[in-house]
Protein backbone atom coordinates (compact mmCIF):
# COMPACT_ATOMS: atom_id res chain seq x y z
CA UNK A 1 0.00 0.00 0.00
CA UNK A 2 1.35 3.40 -0.73
CA UNK A 3 2.35 5.40 1.95
CA UNK A 4 0.94 9.29 2.64
CA UNK A 5 2.29 11.73 4.95
CA UNK A 6 -1.31 12.57 5.91
CA UNK A 7 -5.06 11.22 5.22
CA UNK A 8 -8.31 13.75 6.11
CA UNK A 9 -11.42 11.98 6.47
CA UNK A 10 -14.99 14.49 5.42
CA UNK A 11 -16.94 16.44 3.64
CA UNK A 12 -15.51 18.94 1.48
CA UNK A 13 -16.83 21.33 -0.90
CA UNK A 14 -15.43 22.46 -3.98
CA UNK A 15 -16.11 23.89 -7.23
CA UNK A 16 -17.14 21.32 -10.49
CA UNK A 17 -17.49 24.37 -12.42
CA UNK A 18 -18.16 28.06 -12.27
CA UNK A 19 -21.42 27.34 -11.74
CA UNK A 20 -21.86 24.05 -9.90
CA UNK A 21 -20.53 22.84 -6.56
CA UNK A 22 -18.96 19.63 -5.73
CA UNK A 23 -19.54 17.92 -2.70
CA UNK A 24 -17.17 15.25 -1.41
CA UNK A 25 -19.52 13.42 1.11
CA UNK A 26 -17.62 11.63 3.85
CA UNK A 27 -14.31 11.43 1.33
CA UNK A 28 -10.84 10.31 2.23
CA UNK A 29 -7.80 13.01 1.28
CA UNK A 30 -4.45 11.12 0.61
CA UNK A 31 -1.63 13.74 0.97
CA UNK A 32 2.01 12.94 -0.05
CA UNK A 33 5.37 14.61 1.45
CA UNK A 34 5.05 17.40 -0.65
CA UNK A 35 1.81 18.53 0.43
CA UNK A 36 -0.05 17.89 -3.09
CA UNK A 37 -3.36 15.55 -2.44
CA UNK A 38 -2.12 12.40 -4.36
CA UNK A 39 -5.63 10.46 -3.94
CA UNK A 40 -9.04 11.15 -3.50
CA UNK A 41 -10.93 8.05 -1.75
CA UNK A 42 -15.00 8.13 -2.11
CA UNK A 43 -17.15 5.72 0.25
CA UNK A 44 -18.16 3.33 -2.10
CA UNK A 45 -14.17 2.34 -3.27
CA UNK A 46 -12.84 -0.54 -2.28
CA UNK A 47 -9.52 0.99 -0.95
CA UNK A 48 -11.67 3.07 1.18
CA UNK A 49 -11.88 0.71 4.43
CA UNK A 50 -8.50 -0.59 4.17
CA UNK A 51 -7.26 2.48 4.24
CA UNK A 52 -9.06 3.78 7.00
CA UNK A 53 -8.04 1.14 8.82
CA UNK A 54 -4.70 1.53 8.23
CA UNK A 55 -4.11 4.44 9.65
CA UNK A 56 -7.27 5.61 11.40
CA UNK A 57 -4.84 5.35 14.78
CA UNK A 58 -2.35 7.11 13.80
CA UNK A 59 -1.02 10.53 14.75
CA UNK A 60 -0.78 11.26 10.86
CA UNK A 61 -5.02 11.10 10.60
CA UNK A 62 -7.25 13.89 10.96
CA UNK A 63 -11.07 13.42 10.77
CA UNK A 64 -13.18 16.19 11.06
CA UNK A 65 -16.15 16.26 13.86
CA UNK A 66 -19.44 16.61 13.64
CA UNK A 67 -20.56 19.90 11.88
CA UNK A 68 -17.15 20.74 9.95
CA UNK A 69 -16.38 20.66 6.49
CA UNK A 70 -13.11 21.38 4.00
CA UNK A 71 -13.12 24.01 1.66
CA UNK A 72 -10.28 25.10 -0.54
CA UNK A 73 -8.52 27.76 0.71
CA UNK A 74 -9.14 31.19 -0.73
CA UNK A 75 -7.12 32.79 -3.56
CA UNK A 76 -6.91 36.55 -2.84
CA UNK A 77 -5.99 38.37 -6.10
CA UNK A 78 -5.54 41.65 -4.89
CA UNK A 79 -3.81 42.77 -1.39
CA UNK A 80 -1.46 45.89 -0.70
CA UNK A 81 0.24 44.21 2.13
CA UNK A 82 1.65 47.72 3.63
CA UNK A 83 -2.29 50.00 3.54
CA UNK A 84 -3.73 47.03 6.35
CA UNK A 85 -2.14 49.84 8.55
CA UNK A 86 -5.00 52.42 7.14
CA UNK A 87 -7.77 49.57 6.57
CA UNK A 88 -11.23 51.62 6.89
CA UNK A 89 -10.05 54.52 6.84
CA UNK A 90 -10.98 57.50 4.61
CA UNK A 91 -13.10 55.39 2.26
CA UNK A 92 -15.35 58.72 2.03
CA UNK A 93 -13.24 60.71 -0.14
CA UNK A 94 -11.99 60.43 -3.85
CA UNK A 95 -8.94 57.88 -5.39
CA UNK A 96 -6.68 60.69 -6.18
CA UNK A 97 -7.15 62.58 -2.89
CA UNK A 98 -7.66 58.72 -1.46
CA UNK A 99 -3.64 58.10 -2.34
CA UNK A 100 -2.09 61.47 -1.64
CA UNK A 101 -3.85 62.07 1.58
CA UNK A 102 -3.47 58.82 3.05
CA UNK A 103 -2.15 55.77 1.13
CA UNK A 104 1.42 57.23 0.08
CA UNK A 105 2.02 58.59 3.27
CA UNK A 106 1.58 55.17 5.10
CA UNK A 107 3.62 53.18 2.53
CA UNK A 108 6.33 55.89 2.74
CA UNK A 109 7.09 54.52 6.66
CA UNK A 110 7.87 51.01 5.17
CA UNK A 111 11.01 52.21 4.17
CA UNK A 112 11.64 51.65 8.25
CA UNK A 113 12.16 48.04 8.41
CA UNK A 114 11.17 47.35 12.03
CA UNK A 115 7.07 49.02 11.18
CA UNK A 116 6.87 47.30 7.97
CA UNK A 117 7.73 43.64 9.83
CA UNK A 118 5.30 44.72 12.83
CA UNK A 119 2.75 45.33 9.89
CA UNK A 120 3.84 42.48 7.47
CA UNK A 121 3.49 39.86 10.19
CA UNK A 122 -0.09 41.28 11.40
CA UNK A 123 -1.52 41.00 7.65
CA UNK A 124 -0.08 37.90 6.67
CA UNK A 125 -1.35 36.12 9.74
CA UNK A 126 -4.83 37.90 9.61
CA UNK A 127 -5.07 36.93 6.12
CA UNK A 128 -4.38 33.33 7.04
CA UNK A 129 -6.97 33.39 9.97
CA UNK A 130 -9.63 35.03 7.38
CA UNK A 131 -8.77 31.48 5.00
CA UNK A 132 -6.45 32.70 2.24
CA UNK A 133 -3.94 30.70 1.42
CA UNK A 134 -2.63 32.20 -1.48
CA UNK A 135 -1.80 36.06 -1.83
CA UNK A 136 -0.86 38.26 -4.24
CA UNK A 137 0.93 41.28 -2.37
CA UNK A 138 1.78 44.59 -3.53
CA UNK A 139 4.22 45.57 -1.20
CA UNK A 140 5.59 49.06 -1.30
CA UNK A 141 8.64 51.30 -3.34
CA UNK A 142 11.36 49.65 -0.93
CA UNK A 143 13.14 46.92 -2.14
CA UNK A 144 14.39 45.64 1.56
CA UNK A 145 10.82 45.69 2.83
CA UNK A 146 8.67 44.17 0.17
CA UNK A 147 11.69 41.39 0.48
CA UNK A 148 11.01 41.01 4.05
CA UNK A 149 7.14 40.59 3.32
CA UNK A 150 8.24 37.79 0.67
CA UNK A 151 9.98 36.05 3.90
CA UNK A 152 7.03 36.57 6.00
CA UNK A 153 5.15 34.67 3.97
CA UNK A 154 7.55 32.48 3.29
CA UNK A 155 7.86 31.72 7.56
CA UNK A 156 4.39 32.01 8.23
CA UNK A 157 3.42 29.37 5.61
CA UNK A 158 1.11 31.39 2.98
CA UNK A 159 2.10 30.85 -0.68
CA UNK A 160 2.75 35.15 -1.35
CA UNK A 161 3.35 36.23 -4.45
CA UNK A 162 4.93 39.72 -4.05
CA UNK A 163 6.17 42.68 -5.92
CA UNK A 164 7.98 45.89 -5.11
CA UNK A 165 5.95 48.40 -6.41
CA UNK A 166 7.21 50.94 -9.40
CA UNK A 167 6.40 54.37 -9.27
CA UNK A 168 8.74 56.46 -11.20
CA UNK A 169 6.89 59.14 -13.26
CA UNK A 170 7.65 62.73 -11.19
CA UNK A 171 4.99 64.35 -12.59
CA UNK A 172 2.32 61.90 -10.72
CA UNK A 173 4.27 60.95 -7.49
CA UNK A 174 5.15 62.96 -4.71
CA UNK A 175 8.51 63.37 -4.06
CA UNK A 176 8.93 61.61 -0.36
CA UNK A 177 7.35 58.44 -1.87
CA UNK A 178 8.75 57.42 -5.41
CA UNK A 179 11.56 55.35 -6.99
CA UNK A 180 14.67 57.46 -7.56
CA UNK A 181 14.37 57.27 -10.67
CA UNK A 182 14.03 55.08 -13.61
CA UNK A 183 17.27 53.08 -13.57
CA UNK A 184 16.94 52.65 -9.99
CA UNK A 185 13.38 51.55 -9.79
CA UNK A 186 14.00 49.08 -12.88
CA UNK A 187 17.70 47.78 -10.79
CA UNK A 188 15.82 47.56 -7.84
CA UNK A 189 13.26 45.61 -9.13
CA UNK A 190 16.12 43.07 -11.02
CA UNK A 191 17.61 42.52 -7.57
CA UNK A 192 14.37 42.12 -6.23
CA UNK A 193 13.29 39.12 -8.69
CA UNK A 194 17.02 37.17 -7.88
CA UNK A 195 16.70 37.34 -3.80
CA UNK A 196 12.59 36.43 -4.11
CA UNK A 197 13.64 33.06 -7.01
CA UNK A 198 16.35 32.43 -3.97
CA UNK A 199 13.86 32.10 -1.27
CA UNK A 200 11.37 29.77 -3.20
CA UNK A 201 13.75 27.67 -3.40
CA UNK A 202 13.81 26.78 0.17
CA UNK A 203 9.91 27.64 0.71
CA UNK A 204 7.91 24.46 0.49
CA UNK A 205 4.27 26.26 -0.59
CA UNK A 206 6.28 28.47 -2.92
CA UNK A 207 6.72 32.46 -3.16
CA UNK A 208 6.94 34.19 -6.30
CA UNK A 209 7.90 37.80 -7.28
CA UNK A 210 5.87 39.90 -9.06
CA UNK A 211 6.63 42.66 -11.80
CA UNK A 212 4.71 45.64 -10.49
CA UNK A 213 3.94 48.83 -11.81
CA UNK A 214 1.40 50.50 -9.26
CA UNK A 215 -0.61 51.80 -12.48
CA UNK A 216 0.01 53.69 -15.74
CA UNK A 217 0.07 56.82 -14.31
CA UNK A 218 2.55 56.23 -11.99
CA UNK A 219 4.83 54.90 -13.98
CA UNK A 220 7.30 56.04 -16.92
CA UNK A 221 7.17 54.82 -20.36
CA UNK A 222 10.75 53.87 -19.58
CA UNK A 223 9.73 52.20 -16.67
CA UNK A 224 7.00 50.46 -18.16
CA UNK A 225 9.04 48.80 -21.00
CA UNK A 226 11.76 48.21 -18.70
CA UNK A 227 9.19 46.14 -16.65
CA UNK A 228 8.20 43.90 -19.59
CA UNK A 229 11.24 42.86 -20.64
CA UNK A 230 12.37 41.92 -17.18
CA UNK A 231 8.83 40.01 -16.95
CA UNK A 232 10.10 38.23 -19.94
CA UNK A 233 13.33 37.73 -19.30
CA UNK A 234 12.75 36.14 -15.68
CA UNK A 235 9.20 34.58 -16.27
CA UNK A 236 7.43 36.27 -13.72
CA UNK A 237 4.34 37.03 -12.90
CA UNK A 238 3.02 40.84 -13.57
CA UNK A 239 -0.03 42.80 -11.80
CA UNK A 240 -1.25 46.63 -12.00
CA UNK A 241 -4.16 48.30 -12.25
CA UNK A 242 -6.27 48.62 -15.02
CA UNK A 243 -9.38 51.07 -15.97
CA UNK A 244 -10.20 51.28 -12.70
CA UNK A 245 -11.86 54.60 -12.46
CA UNK A 246 -13.35 57.15 -14.52
CA UNK A 247 -10.08 59.86 -13.61
CA UNK A 248 -7.69 56.60 -14.02
CA UNK A 249 -9.47 55.64 -17.61
CA UNK A 250 -9.42 59.23 -18.49
CA UNK A 251 -6.20 59.99 -17.69
CA UNK A 252 -4.23 56.73 -20.01
CA UNK A 253 -6.81 58.10 -23.05
CA UNK A 254 -5.47 61.52 -22.79
CA UNK A 255 -1.85 60.14 -22.47
CA UNK A 256 -1.82 57.07 -24.98
CA UNK A 257 -5.36 57.32 -26.81
CA UNK A 258 -6.07 54.46 -25.97
CA UNK A 259 -7.39 52.18 -23.02
CA UNK A 260 -5.15 51.40 -20.50
CA UNK A 261 -5.10 47.38 -21.99
CA UNK A 262 -3.60 48.15 -24.86
CA UNK A 263 -1.74 50.33 -23.39
CA UNK A 264 -0.56 47.37 -21.59
CA UNK A 265 -0.09 45.10 -23.74
CA UNK A 266 2.23 47.94 -25.81
CA UNK A 267 4.12 47.38 -23.03
CA UNK A 268 4.42 43.84 -23.16
CA UNK A 269 2.56 43.66 -19.62
CA UNK A 270 -0.40 41.31 -20.43
CA UNK A 271 0.23 37.42 -20.64
CA UNK A 272 -0.76 34.31 -19.08
CA UNK A 273 0.86 35.05 -15.47
CA UNK A 274 -0.71 38.88 -15.86
CA UNK A 275 -3.45 39.64 -12.86
CA UNK A 276 -4.80 43.30 -13.12
CA UNK A 277 -7.33 44.94 -10.75
CA UNK A 278 -10.21 45.89 -10.70
CA UNK A 279 -11.01 46.44 -14.71
CA UNK A 280 -14.22 47.77 -14.26
CA UNK A 281 -13.93 50.32 -17.93
CA UNK A 282 -12.53 47.27 -20.26
CA UNK A 283 -14.64 47.39 -22.88
CA UNK A 284 -14.69 44.53 -25.06
CA UNK A 285 -12.18 44.75 -27.24
CA UNK A 286 -10.15 44.90 -24.19
CA UNK A 287 -11.79 41.86 -22.90
CA UNK A 288 -11.19 39.68 -25.82
CA UNK A 289 -7.33 40.82 -25.78
CA UNK A 290 -7.36 40.02 -22.00
CA UNK A 291 -9.00 36.42 -23.03
CA UNK A 292 -6.14 35.99 -25.90
CA UNK A 293 -3.60 36.70 -23.92
CA UNK A 294 -4.44 34.88 -20.95
CA UNK A 295 -4.68 37.81 -18.54
CA UNK A 296 -6.84 37.57 -15.23
CA UNK A 297 -9.14 40.13 -13.98
CA UNK A 298 -8.95 40.56 -9.80
CA UNK A 299 -12.65 41.75 -9.26
CA UNK A 300 -12.56 43.44 -5.83
CA UNK A 301 -16.13 44.38 -5.28
CA UNK A 302 -15.75 46.03 -2.36
CA UNK A 303 -13.03 48.53 -3.07
CA UNK A 304 -14.90 48.91 -6.40
CA UNK A 305 -18.39 50.17 -4.39
CA UNK A 306 -15.70 52.82 -3.04
CA UNK A 307 -13.22 54.08 -5.74
CA UNK A 308 -14.40 52.59 -9.04
CA UNK A 309 -17.58 55.03 -9.66
CA UNK A 310 -19.75 51.58 -11.00
CA UNK A 311 -20.22 48.06 -11.00
CA UNK A 312 -17.95 45.54 -13.04
CA UNK A 313 -19.81 43.53 -15.37
CA UNK A 314 -18.45 40.46 -14.12
CA UNK A 315 -20.68 38.05 -15.74
CA UNK A 316 -20.28 39.77 -19.02
CA UNK A 317 -16.49 39.86 -18.75
CA UNK A 318 -16.46 35.81 -18.02
CA UNK A 319 -18.90 34.70 -20.68
CA UNK A 320 -16.30 36.48 -23.22
CA UNK A 321 -14.09 34.01 -21.77
CA UNK A 322 -11.74 36.10 -19.21
CA UNK A 323 -10.03 34.43 -16.37
CA UNK A 324 -11.34 35.91 -12.85
CA UNK A 325 -10.46 36.06 -9.36
CA UNK A 326 -11.20 37.57 -6.28
CA UNK A 327 -9.36 40.43 -4.50
CA UNK A 328 -10.21 41.91 -1.39
CA UNK A 329 -7.89 44.99 -2.25
CA UNK A 330 -6.83 45.99 1.62
CA UNK A 331 -7.44 48.90 1.94
CA UNK A 332 -9.63 50.33 -0.82
CA UNK A 333 -11.38 47.57 0.06
CA UNK A 334 -11.53 47.18 4.08
CA UNK A 335 -12.22 43.68 4.96
CA UNK A 336 -9.41 41.21 4.60
CA UNK A 337 -12.24 38.35 4.04
CA UNK A 338 -12.87 36.53 0.97
CA UNK A 339 -15.74 35.26 2.31
CA UNK A 340 -16.78 38.95 2.48
CA UNK A 341 -15.95 39.84 -1.45
CA UNK A 342 -17.50 36.56 -2.62
CA UNK A 343 -20.54 38.15 -0.74
CA UNK A 344 -20.46 41.90 -2.27
CA UNK A 345 -19.84 40.10 -5.53
CA UNK A 346 -22.88 38.96 -5.87
CA UNK A 347 -24.95 41.54 -4.04
CA UNK A 348 -23.18 44.03 -6.34
CA UNK A 349 -23.81 42.05 -9.35
CA UNK A 350 -27.23 42.33 -8.76
CA UNK A 351 -27.40 45.67 -8.18
CA UNK A 352 -25.92 46.25 -11.59
CA UNK A 353 -28.94 43.69 -12.80
CA UNK A 354 -31.96 45.12 -11.04
CA UNK A 355 -30.55 48.83 -11.63
CA UNK A 356 -30.30 51.44 -8.28
CA UNK A 357 -32.21 54.85 -9.80
CA UNK A 358 -35.38 54.41 -8.40
CA UNK A 359 -36.76 57.22 -10.73
CA UNK A 360 -36.53 54.83 -13.51
CA UNK A 361 -39.24 52.48 -14.92
CA UNK A 362 -38.01 48.84 -13.80
CA UNK A 363 -37.42 47.77 -17.21
CA UNK A 364 -35.04 50.65 -18.33
CA UNK A 365 -33.34 50.22 -14.72
CA UNK A 366 -30.17 47.79 -14.73
CA UNK A 367 -28.12 45.80 -16.92
CA UNK A 368 -29.91 41.96 -17.83
CA UNK A 369 -27.82 39.10 -17.11
CA UNK A 370 -25.82 40.62 -14.75
CA UNK A 371 -26.45 38.40 -11.61
CA UNK A 372 -23.48 35.65 -10.45
CA UNK A 373 -24.85 33.27 -7.75
CA UNK A 374 -22.69 32.54 -4.75
CA UNK A 375 -21.26 29.32 -6.07
CA UNK A 376 -20.17 31.70 -8.77
CA UNK A 377 -18.23 33.94 -6.48
CA UNK A 378 -16.96 31.16 -4.43
CA UNK A 379 -15.86 29.82 -7.35
CA UNK A 380 -13.48 33.20 -8.40
CA UNK A 381 -12.64 32.67 -4.97
CA UNK A 382 -10.97 29.68 -4.94
CA UNK A 383 -10.66 27.74 -8.09
CA UNK A 384 -11.20 31.12 -10.68
CA UNK A 385 -7.99 32.67 -8.71
CA UNK A 386 -6.01 29.26 -9.10
CA UNK A 387 -6.25 29.39 -13.14
CA UNK A 388 -5.52 32.60 -13.06
CA UNK A 389 -2.28 32.42 -11.26
CA UNK A 390 -1.45 29.01 -13.42
CA UNK A 391 -1.09 27.15 -10.26
CA UNK A 392 -2.58 24.04 -9.27
CA UNK A 393 -4.30 25.91 -6.13
CA UNK A 394 -7.98 26.60 -5.44
CA UNK A 395 -9.62 23.37 -6.02
CA UNK A 396 -9.77 19.96 -3.47
CA UNK A 397 -9.14 17.48 -6.42
CA UNK A 398 -6.15 15.56 -6.74
CA UNK A 399 -2.69 17.04 -7.83
CA UNK A 400 -3.39 19.87 -6.14
CA UNK A 401 -1.93 21.28 -3.34
CA UNK A 402 -3.32 20.87 -0.34
CA UNK A 403 -4.71 23.86 0.53
CA UNK A 404 -7.95 24.55 3.00
CA UNK A 405 -9.92 25.59 5.59
CA UNK A 406 -11.77 23.76 7.83
CA UNK A 407 -15.08 25.57 8.97
CA UNK A 408 -16.65 24.50 12.24
CA UNK A 409 -20.11 24.94 11.27
CA UNK A 410 -21.28 24.77 15.34
CA UNK A 411 -22.12 28.49 15.80
CA UNK A 412 -23.91 28.75 12.53
CA UNK A 413 -27.75 28.26 12.68
CA UNK A 414 -27.87 25.25 11.69
CA UNK A 415 -31.10 22.95 13.56
CA UNK A 416 -31.76 20.36 11.33
CA UNK A 417 -29.40 16.78 11.81
CA UNK A 418 -30.24 16.25 7.72
CA UNK A 419 -29.99 19.47 6.25
CA UNK A 420 -29.24 19.60 2.51
CA UNK A 421 -25.34 20.04 2.30
CA UNK A 422 -26.20 22.62 -0.56
CA UNK A 423 -28.02 24.66 1.84
CA UNK A 424 -24.79 24.00 4.42
CA UNK A 425 -22.78 25.72 2.19
CA UNK A 426 -24.88 28.33 1.93
CA UNK A 427 -25.12 29.19 5.13
CA UNK A 428 -21.13 28.87 5.45
CA UNK A 429 -20.44 31.09 2.43
CA UNK A 430 -22.44 34.20 3.58
CA UNK A 431 -22.00 33.80 7.24
CA UNK A 432 -18.66 32.39 7.80
CA UNK A 433 -16.31 34.69 10.40
CA UNK A 434 -12.82 34.18 11.32
CA UNK A 435 -14.27 32.70 14.81
CA UNK A 436 -15.74 29.54 12.74
CA UNK A 437 -12.38 28.79 10.89
CA UNK A 438 -10.71 26.59 12.74
CA UNK A 439 -7.87 25.35 10.74
CA UNK A 440 -6.14 26.60 7.95
CA UNK A 441 -3.46 23.89 5.79
CA UNK A 442 -0.74 25.46 3.21
CA UNK A 443 0.60 22.82 0.96
CA UNK A 444 -0.24 20.39 3.47
CA UNK A 445 0.84 22.43 6.70
CA UNK A 446 -1.20 23.13 9.30
CA UNK A 447 -0.58 27.22 9.58
CA UNK A 448 -3.82 28.51 11.25
CA UNK A 449 -5.85 26.88 14.54
CA UNK A 450 -7.95 28.44 16.91
ZN1 LIG B 1 -5.09 48.25 -5.56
Amino acid sequence: MTTYAQVFQGTAFTSKSPRELQILKDYLFCINVDGMIEKIISPENKDYQSILNAYKDADNFHRLAEGQYFLPGFVDLHVHAPQWAQSGTALDIPLYDWLNTYTFPIESKFSDLAFAKKVYQDVVSTLLANGTTTALYFATVHKEASYLLAEICAKKGQRGLVGKVVMDNPDQNPEYYRDADTQTALADTEEFILAVKELAKSTKQGVYPVVTPRFIPSCTDEALKGLGDLAAKYDTYIQSHCSESDWEHSYVQDRFHKNDAFALHDFGLLKDKSVMAHCNFLNDDDADLFAETGTAVSHCPISNAYFANSVIPIAHLHSKGVEIGLGSDISGGFSPSLFDNARQAVISSRMLEDGVNTALPAEKRGVPNSRITINEAFYFATAGGGESLSLPIGCIAEDYSWDVQIIDTAQLPIYDANEELHDIFQKIMYLTRPENIREVWVQGDKVHSR
